[in-house]
């Protein structure tokens, strides 16, 4: 069983992959053969944003991004970072 933290990374890996992918098939302008398309991985799955809500709680949201968190927590306003 893999800690959130390495799903988390798994989860970025494979949307790197296949994001490649999709840019790879655009460059060649959907020529087939299409490139092989990563497969989801299992154990991402179920995987939640889980980032702490205001109310305390982990956040259930699966509408994931590519940093594994929810719009609302990894999103466009996830409010100041520190660099
Ligand atoms: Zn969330």
């Amino acid at each position: 069983m893999k800690s959130p933290k390495q799903l988390r990374k798994l989860w970025r890996q494979h949307h790197e992959a296949y994001q490649g992918c999709m840019h790879e098939l655009a460059e060649r302008e959907h020529c087939y053969p299409p490139p092989n398309r990563p497969p989801f991985p299992e154990e991402l799955r179920g995987l939640t944003c889980g980032a702490k809500t205001r109310a305390g709680t982990p956040c259930k949201r699966r509408d994931l991004y590519l940093s594994g968190r929810c719009r609302l927590h990894g999103g466009l306003s996830t409010g100041p970072k520190g660099k």
